[in-house]
């Protein structure tokens, strides 16, 4: 080891450089990790257009936060982890003290500490990220498979906030990786889920995640024209019992306002930019006696749930990531995740080509 590694650096949006960087070292409490699978995730392909107000605080700066690998090294007082484990991490962890942590609101805590840096060979995990939410996971598990607990935790926690009964009609808008694996969750309660998404390869999956009904959006121009074929699929035609937004876009949010039937629940899952609003009927959430769920992030048993969700294949994660890439390719699979290719791709940064 000549005391360097392979990262990605993000100078600026679209600016991204490819560098060999010292190898940090851990101090006491904080463990170091050889990352052997850094995942694709929509949050770093934004972060690589457009900056990201919490995640890029100074640059250049490391990013990437979906993955797993093996500890190398641990600090001084770090107990039962030790080198050659094979871990994975979820990449914000709540401070156990403040008013949303004592009220079991983990996810709402006011002092989120945040990791970034995936798309490097070694990754430091901060002292309380090592005590809370740092796990190991079984040797028959893949590292990318691994690698998506952390996604999957947020879906995890959407679902478990929603509440759904078996035999529900569950309509979910969007394809995207969180798309399917709330689908895939939903259907594992035993509803009748009918997707809403585009991307061939995307919906094909979604079939075999035991969708019910799949509606191709992209062969369907208005708005009006969606609410009507998922309305229609459910019985009478009387609307969705439960709806889940996966799409991040103020019309998707308003869609499935449209979508669900009297005394049914929307949850809003997908984050919209900062300062949009939508528009709610007032009449229709009254006397349908609408709920609406805003979900966000997840709570260490949400992530330690999901953890156990794809060591025992119940979500299966070789489902989800079908290729992995050299570091040097990274914006290159940005951009074949953009045009709707594959799912989730998983970046090897000990490879440079
Ligand atoms: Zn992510
Ligand atoms: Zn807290």
């Amino acid at each position: 080891m000549d005391n360097k590694m392979n990262a990605a650096l993000f100078y600026a949006p679209q600016d991204v450089r490819f560098e060999r960087i010292d190898i940090p070292r851990p101090s006491e409490g904080e463990v170091l990790v050889k990352v052997r699978a850094a995942l694709t995730c929509g949050t770093d392909i934004k972060t690589y257009q457009r900056g990201h107000p919490a995640m890029i605080k100074k640059v250049p700066t490391t990013f990437g936060h979906e993955f797993s690998g093996d500890i190398v090294e641990v600090g001084k007082g770090v107990k039962y982890f030790k080198p050659g484990m094979r871990v994975t991490c979820c990449n914000a962890v709540p401070c156990m003290k403040c008013f949303y942590c004592k009220n079991n609101q983990h996810n709402l805590c006011e002092d989120l500490l945040v990791l970034n840096g995936a798309y490097a060979e070694y990754i430091i995990i901060p002292e309380r990220m090592v005590r809370i939410n740092l796990l190991e996971f079984p040797r028959h598990l893949s590292y990318f498979e691994a690698a998506l607990s952390e996604p999957l935790g947020t879906a995890v926690h959407a679902i478990r906030l929603t509440g759904i009964e078996q035999g529900d009609t569950v309509t979910v808008i969007g394809s995207g990786p969180l798309g399917l694996m709330l689908m895939r969750l939903a259907a594992l309660q035993g509803a009748e889920v009918i997707a809403l998404g585009k991307g061939e390869e995307r919906l094909k999956q979604a079939e075999k995640f035991g969708v019910k009904h799949i509606i191709d959006i992209s062969d369907i121009s208005s708005l009006d024209k969606q609410i009507e074929k998922a309305r229609q699929l459910t019985s009478e035609g009387r609307g969705s019992d439960v709806v889940i937004e996966a799409v991040g876009k103020p019309e998707a949010w308003e869609e499935a306002l449209k979508i669900v039937r009297k005394g049914g629940k929307v949850t809003f899952f997908g984050g919209c930019k900062r300062g949009t609003t939508i528009t709610v009927d007032t009449e229709q959430l009254h006397y349908s006696e609408l709920k609406l769920i805003g979900v966000f992030h997840q709570r260490p048993d949400d992530y330690r749930r999901s953890l156990k969700l794809l060591s025992d294949r119940t979500v299966d994660g070789r489902d989800f990531v079908k290729e992995t890439v050299p570091l040097s390719r990274l914006i290159e699979t940005f951009n074949r995740v953009k045009s709707l290719e594959g799912i989730k791709f998983s970046i090897d940064p000990t490879k440079m080509e």
